[in-house]
């Protein structure tokens, strides 16, 4: 089956991000949220994320505004029955993924792709969740979608070879490079950054330095481009406590318990850039 639509299920950083790869590169995309307002925010993420493209001079305004306009909007998950391919984005929660699945194995065409973008959560497990478990696949993009060259692919124990093959083909179609992971908690990427982020809570909760001597440590002493607890807020502290939770449960080692700190900021609201406060304040932002 030839790939001209492609469905994207949540409009958040992620799903907003895929959306615009896929129009970018001529792709028709349908983006599913819940209500309108969040619809809305996808669409402005999209529009600003494009923006600076052409500010930077890295796309013409005529791109952008044919890249935007290739982008749909639905609260309705029946709008994916016109989709070639599916790339679901939404919150990162076992049931609610497990739902999702069973209901786009019953609006999408036979032979459609169900791709998932978690980043912890079994592939095996959401794929049993429909009827066409050879079809589901792990699709792990990073954030922000736009900028990040990497494409994680997971393939569970019932993925085909052509499931797998397709998505791969997708993903170099959208410009990334694809590495590979078995089906196990976290993968390989979240299963060793996620632990250091919670281990960079940990010093914090323990008062082994503030937050800005963490990151500028980390940032400066191991070379990377920003922080642990800077990249925490740019993830949300929620998806970094699904995915220590996912480690945990799945792997049985008190070595992955969340930081308490982690799990007061999230209970608090502070989900990081997202919610405009998470570790940093970017109300004024
Ligand atoms: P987010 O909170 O920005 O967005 C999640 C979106 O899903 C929200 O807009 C929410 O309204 C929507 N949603 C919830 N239930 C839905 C439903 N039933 N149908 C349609 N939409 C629904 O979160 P995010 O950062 O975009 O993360 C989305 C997924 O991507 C998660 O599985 C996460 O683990 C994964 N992921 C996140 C990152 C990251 O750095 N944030 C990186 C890779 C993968």
């Amino acid at each position: 089956m030839s790939i001209d639509t492609i469905g994207v299920v949540g409009a958040g950083q992620m799903g907003a991000g895929i959306a615009q790869v896929a129009a970018s590169v001529g792709l028709n995309v349908i983006c599913s949220d819940i209500n309108q307002d969040a619809c809305d925010r996808g669409h402005a993420a999209i529009a600003k994320s494009l923006g600076r493209l052409v500010k930077k001079e890295r796309m013409s305004q005529e791109d952008a505004d044919a890249a935007l306009a290739r982008v749909r909007f639905s609260t309705d998950l029946a709008a994916m029955s016109e989709a070639d391919f599916v790339v679901e984005a939404a919150t990162e929660n076992e049931g609610l993924k497990a739902k999702i699945f069973g209901d786009l194995d019953r609006i999408c065409a036979p032979g459609v792709i169900l791709a998932t973008n978690t980043s912890s959560i079994s592939i095996t497990r959401i794929g049993a969740a429909t009827n066409r478990p050879e079809q589901v696949v792990g699709m792990h993009f990073m954030n922000p979608v736009p900028i990040m060259k990497l494409v994680e692919l997971i393939s569970g124990i019932a993925t085909s070879e052509t499931t797998a093959a397709t998505t791969q083909a997708l993903a170099e179609r959208l410009g990334k490079t694809v590495s590979h992971s078995k089906d196990y908690p976290g993968f390989v990427v979240n299963r060793i950054l996620m632990p250091m982020i919670n281990e960079a809570f940990y010093a914090l909760y323990e008062g082994i330095g503030s937050a800005e001597d963490i990151d500028t440590g980390m940032k400066l002493g191991t070379n990377q481009p920003m922080g642990p607890l800077t990249l925490a807020d740019f993830i949300g502290l929620d998806t970094c406590l699904a995915i220590m939770r996912v480690l945990h449960e799945g792997l049985g080692d008190a070595k992955y318990r969340p930081c308490p700190l982690l799990i007061q900021y999230v209970d608090a609201g502070w989900f990081g850039r997202k919610s405009g406060r998470g570790v940093y304040d970017y109300s004024e932002a």
